[in-house]
């Protein structure tokens, strides 16, 4: 009899489960496994590139990949996880609600950014999260250009200084620029922390003071967000930035589709896995990338969300659920180096290594480093099963 494996999302997570599961059944020469990625669209979309001009185009196709390797997708939306059933409610293209059931779930649903109770954020703010909102955003800020020059025009006001505010942040300088003019942009970076980049370690806070000064991004920390509206930011300490630009950066939280998932959560809403990947208390699901709660080391360390962390977990997850039903012994998920590129707009980019940030190459030299990683390491393999099955390992050295 024929089991399935469906995988909940087409991410960095996603992609890497159902190439790994299907590595394993070739490996095992079985062909009594079906492997389905139920996931709103064909495509790998690139969140880490979000802040960047051009965000429709930043997406990989994946139709031809999935098709050489055996994977069967399906276009739809989940909404209801039944783990005693092993069922899962979907909304297809057609807007038909549907049900699919599974032997082994991966869960890889991702994240999406927090937007807590502020007045007046959920209807007068961007965010650089996911492709809709991006291109939203670009095309608000290409719509700038047909509005009188005012400081409200000319003011981009960035929520957040962790990684997504400063770059976000950064490249904003170039991109009014471009619609703008010369000379006309102000950049704001609100930030909650004492001091620049406080929350990001001494190693890199260097680079980012000199990347910002270069481009004229001017940071207000020590302060928070306590209102937007039509026409700029009220902060904590009454005062008032006139604005139609303001960027959203603070918080990420996983999938609500971890809420219906018996479990363990961390403060991100992410399912507590064991070491390899299933969801602690499930016999039947898997958590992965953005929505799992995974241990790197034996030091503590667990993996934020980063597609740094997706991309091996991914690799672990669907090997994983492909052994559960194989009869096969699981590989442990460990991910023990950690590394950060940080992009800083056209001054450059860091890169540094351990938890701790240690700066290991900046300015144009972190800046080619970053351009590796966000435009050919994170991508897709090409749609060639042998090579696609063979990057799918999960024994691949990481990083
Ligand atoms: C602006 C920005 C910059 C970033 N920079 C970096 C960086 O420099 N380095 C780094 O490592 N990481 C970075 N990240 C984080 C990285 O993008 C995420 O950690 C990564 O995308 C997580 O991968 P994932 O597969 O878990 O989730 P995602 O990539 O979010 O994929 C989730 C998938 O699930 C699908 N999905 C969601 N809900 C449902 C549903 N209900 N039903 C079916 N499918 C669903 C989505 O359509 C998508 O296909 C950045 C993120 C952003 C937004």
């Amino acid at each position: 009899m024929t089991s399935h494996i469906l995988i909940i999302g087409a991410g960095f997570a996603g992609v890497w489960s159902a190439l790994s599961a299907a590595r394993l059944l070739d490996q095992a020469q079985r062909g009594d496994v079906r492997i389905s990625v139920l996931a709103p669209q064909p495509q790998l979309r690139i969140r880490p590139r979000f802040y960047e001009a051009d965000a429709h185009t930043l997406q990989a196709p994946l139709a031809a990949l999935f098709e050489v390797v055996g994977v069967n997708f399906i276009r739809g939306h989940a909404e209801h996880i039944d783990s005693q059933a092993r069922q899962v409610g979907y909304v297809d293209d057609n807007g038909q609600h549907q049900q699919i059931t599974y032997d082994r779930l991966v869960l890889a649903a991702g994240s999406q950014v927090a937007r807590p109770a502020v007045p007046g954020l959920a209807e007068h703010s961007f965010d650089v999260d996911q492709m809709e909102s991006a291109v939203r955003l670009e095309q608000h800020l290409a719509s700038l250009a047909d509005l009188p020059a005012s400081p409200a025009r000319n003011t981009v006001v960035v929520c957040g200084g962790g990684f997504t505010g400063i770059e976000t942040a950064t490249e904003m300088p170039a991109r009014l620029r471009a619609i703008l003019g010369e000379g006309q942009a102000r950049v704001v970076l609100v930030d909650r922390g004492s001091s620049v980049g406080a929350a990001l370690g001494a190693g890199i806070t260097p680079s980012i003071i000199a990347a910002s000064e270069q481009a004229g991004v001017q940071w207000l920390t020590g302060a928070s967000v306590v209102a937007v509206d039509a026409g700029g930011v009220t902060l904590d300490n009454g005062d008032y930035i006139a604005s139609k630009t303001v960027i959203w950066t603070v918080g990420v939280k996983a999938s609500p589709l971890t809420a219906q998932v018996a479990g363990e959560r961390d403060g991100l809403g992410r399912l507590r896995v064991d070491d390899h990947l299933k969801v602690v208390g499930q016999a039947h699901i898997y958590a992965t990338g953005d929505v799992a709660w995974a241990a790197v080391d034996e030091l503590g360390n667990h993996a934020l969300m980063t597609c740094q962390h997706a991309i091996p977990m991914g690799r672990h997850s669907g090997n994983n659920a492909m052994a559960d039903l194989l009869g096969l012994e699981p590989v442990v998920y460990r991910q023990p180096k950690y590394v950060t590129c940080l992009d800083l707009g056209e001054w450059g980019a860091t890169f540094s290594e351990g938890w701790e940030r240690e700066l290991k190459l900046q300015g144009l030299e972190g800046k080619a480093m970053k351009q590796q990683i966000n435009t050919v390491w994170i991508y897709p393999p090409a749609a060639d099963r042998a090579q696609a099955l063979a990057a799918a390992d999960p024994l691949i050295a990481i990083v």
